[in-house]
């Protein structure tokens, strides 16, 4: 198997390129050595690289992975599966065996698209990994090099399902698995957790608190790191998203991609992938890029917008999103940028009746946080019809699929 072609990361800080460290690292020039949490402080961004490849070389392999003939098979390699047919622009040297991931299906939701004026509207029906959310893939590149780097134990901070995830794949590779979630936790998640047997630390207080917990214990103990806002090898499997839905038009790039926000990684990732199929030539424009927060908690729209930061309740039942100190903000802010569209902010009330329509009107079952991407884009492609804009193409992406008891 080729060897990975990473050439070097870049922070997203302070631009400074350096090596690609072998474990998860922030940056080597402006991180504070203070703590692993590498922020000054919780309203400051973290240090966070960007992991950079060598495109020319990575070209040939990855053209090779497209679009493989037949299903998959229990006896096909676990480099040929899923979201490492990409390993040609994944930080991964060697992929060990892992529950299949990726190559989920992109639905075409044609009464939706309808109602709602749209052109065309896809879903990404990220509920079909092996854990039932777009997380597994971040996990799937973690756990290689966990193992790559002789871990015997992962660990992350979670609002739940990052948690699930890993513990789920940890089960399956035989590793140890510490998750940190806040207290809210709800009992769906905590018995997923139970149920793949994590070790499992409920904070007294908020997702925020669960991370620098986790940050903590991880330091102290030398566990691999599974946090996407910090570790930078994660965005790169979560990237892998992009790169199927434009396999899957067949290399029409849609208008808009959408996705719920909380720290910013997965909208971020998916940015990032598209930008690298440009690179490559294999699409000639971006998807611009519509990202969703709860209205009870935007501080990423707030920040998107230029408005400052703004005392808020945080009451959403948007769980994966209950995220008040965003750490992943440059990332997404810079996609943004490259991409155009917008980060909106929707009420529990358009949340819940979007939650209902991807039931009743495409048979797809998605949690609270995941339906919050259908109303922003919603509420985005009103206003671009006003404006003139009319039969938009858009995906949404359906992050996950584990509805929380209510
Ligand atoms: C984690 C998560 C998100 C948000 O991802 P961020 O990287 O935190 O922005 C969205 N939907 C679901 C289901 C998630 O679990
Ligand atoms: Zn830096």
């Amino acid at each position: 198997m080729q060897a990975s072609h990473v050439r070097h990361a870049r922070c997203l800080r302070c631009g400074a390129e350096q090596p690609a460290a072998p474990l998860a690292e922030l940056c080597t020039r402006c991180a504070p050595a203070t703590g692993e949490s590498g922020a000054d402080s919780p309203d400051a961004d973290p240090a966070i690289l960007d992991v950079v490849y060598d495109y020319d070389a990575a070209r040939p392999a990855l053209l090779t992975a497209i679009a493989p003939s037949g299903p998959p098979s229990a006896r096909r390699a676990d480099a040929d599966v899923g979201l490492f047919r990409w390993r040609a622009l994944l930080p991964v040297d060697t992929v060990p065996p892992l529950p299949p991931t990726g190559d989920t299906p992109l639905l075409a939701a044609e009464r939706l698209a309808t109602r709602l004026g749209l052109g065309a509207l896809h879903l990404k029906d990220e509920t079909r990994n092996p854990t039932r959310c777009l997380k597994d893939r971040a996990t799937a590149v973690a756990i290689a090099r966990a193992r790559a780097a002789g871990a015997t134990d992962v660990y992350c901070a979670s609002a739940g399902n990052a948690a699930i995830s890993l513990a789920g794949y940890a089960a399956y590779a035989g590793l140890g698995c510490h998750v940190y979630v806040p207290h809210d936790a709800s009992r769906t998640r905590l018995a997923w957790l139970e149920q793949f047997g994590a070790d499992v630390h409920v904070s007294r207080g908020s997702y925020d608190d669960a991370f620098a917990e986790a940050a903590e214990a991880g330091a102290r103990h030398g566990w691999y790191n599974r946090n996407c806002a910090y570790n930078p090898y994660l965005v790169e499997g979560k990237k892998t998203v992009a790169f199927e839905i434009a396999e899957q038009l067949d290399w029409q790039v849609p208008d808009v991609v959408a996705a719920p926000v909380g720290d910013g990684c997965t909208l971020g990732a998916i940015g990032k992938g598209f930008r690298e199929l440009r690179a490559l030539g294999l699409i000639d424009r971006l998807p611009r890029l519509v990202g969703a927060q709860a209205a009870a908690l935007q501080p990423l729209v707030r920040r998107w917008r230029g408005e400052p930061p703004a005392p808020e309740s945080g009451a959403t039942r948007a769980a994966s999103i209950k995220v008040r100190h965003p750490r992943n903000a440059l990332r997404l802010l810079a996609e943004l940028d490259a991409a155009g569209g917008a980060l909106v902010a929707v009420e529990e009330e358009a949340i819940e009746a979007a939650r209902r329509a991807l039931g009743r009107e495409a048979g797809v079952v998605a949690e609270f946080t995941s339906a919050a991407a259908l109303a922003a884009l919603e509420r985005w492609a009103a206003e671009r019809a006003r404006a003139g804009e009319r039969g938009l193409r858009a995906v949404v992406v359906v992050t996950g699929g584990r509805p929380d008891e209510l």
